[in-house]
């Protein structure tokens, strides 16, 4: 292959990593009754494929709360003990 196509071929290479990033966001904010221990935000962004083990990040600045599985039991549980118990073990677990 001579140098220009080679070149060529690279140029194409960076468009198409572009595309990729440039894809249109598969995330999806969530509310949480946990708040973020950094700034304190409920809305946290989770991936639309929604698989258990996906990571639950929050939407402002992007710290790992806990994982998807666990905050759709936070969610189902709604306002209570087992909620509340819930929460905490998600907060105490950051700190370890
Ligand atoms: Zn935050």
């Amino acid at each position: 292959m001579c140098p220009k196509v080679l070149k060529r071929v690279l140029v194409i290479k960076v468009i198409e990593h572009k595309e990729t990033v440039m894809m249109p966001d598969t995330s999806e904010d969530i509310r949480l009754p946990v708040a973020c221990p950094s700034c304190g935000s409920h809305l946290y962004r989770v991936n639309q494929v929604r698989n258990p083990t996906d990571e639950v990040h929050c939407a402002s600045c992007k710290r790992y709360l806990c994982d998807y599985h666990e905050a759709v039991d936070m969610l189902e549980k709604g306002p209570g003990d087992e909620a509340e118990a819930l929460i905490e073990k998600v907060v105490n677990r950051r700190h370890h």
